[in-house]
């Protein structure tokens, strides 16, 4: 469908009101999973990102945490993954809007389930290790992060997290989301050492922080320390 007719769509929508459309309005990326299974990524903003795939839609932390989103006009959520209940990461009338009952899994790390045939998630440590930053992601608290396998193909969005010994061990790993923001997450030199350890073949840097120039990360910073491990990608995700 063209950015022209979703438009159109959403205008008509917005007047009369229409059950969610199958096509975001935000932008995407299709990958194509190791048995040719297609994938969509939706970026939304910081930490809200979606997948789709065989039809289905799996949203990550859906909130307006750094800009609104025109959530009604999305396509309906199949399931929705949070980390942890930070104002950034869950948003009861997001959720709602996006399945109609606000139901959503936050799953324990060391979990894992089979939401759809095809589709395997799996719930990972996140967790601060910095001196100082040690409150704002507990271990014992057992925040999230996952792990998709879709089609053979395996996906790690992490959540809020440093470059701890748990995220470091993560392996076979081709499409990694992975948080860059000071104070609460990991700083370039910190991601860049999961880059080098994980070694996804792409990596979206997430969660990152824009507007203030001195809280702001350094992508090309970020750019310079990955180049030749993986392939960067960046998207509105700040
Ligand atoms: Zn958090
Ligand atoms: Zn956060």
């Amino acid at each position: 469908m063209s950015k022209k007719i979703i438009g159109a769509l959403a205008a008509v929508c917005s007047i009369f009101g229409c059950s969610n459309p199958e096509v975001s309005q935000y932008p995407q990326d299709t990958i194509i999973a190791k048995d040719g299974t297609k994938i969509v990524l939706t970026f939304y903003n910081h930490a809200s990102i979606a997948i789709e795939a065989a039809g289905r839609h799996i949203y990550f932390d859906p909130v307006d945490a750094t800009k609104e989103i025109d959530w009604k006009n999305e396509p309906k959520a199949d399931l929705i993954l949070i980390t942890h209940d930070h104002y950034d990461h869950f948003s009861d009338s997001v959720n709602r809007i996006l399945n109609g009952t606000g139901e959503f899994k936050q799953m324990k790390p060391g979990e894992s389930f089979t939401p759809f045939e095809g589709v395997q998630v799996e719930a990972v440590p996140a967790y601060n290790i910095s001196e100082g930053h040690l409150d704002f992601h507990p271990k014992e608290r057992g925040d999230a992060g996952y792990i998709l396998t879709i089609g053979g193909t395996r996906i790690y969005v992490a959540g809020d997290t440093e470059d701890n010994e748990d995220v470091l061990a993560i392996r076979d790993i081709d499409v990694a989301f992975l948080p860059v923001n000071q104070p609460y997450t990991m700083t370039v030199e910190q991601c860049a050492r999961v880059i080098a350890s994980i070694r996804p073949t792409i990596f979206y840097p997430y969660h990152y922080a824009g507007g203030d120039p001195e809280m702001k990360t350094d992508l090309d910073a970020l750019k310079a320390a990955v180049e030749g491990l993986t392939e960067i990608r960046i998207r509105p995700l700040e």
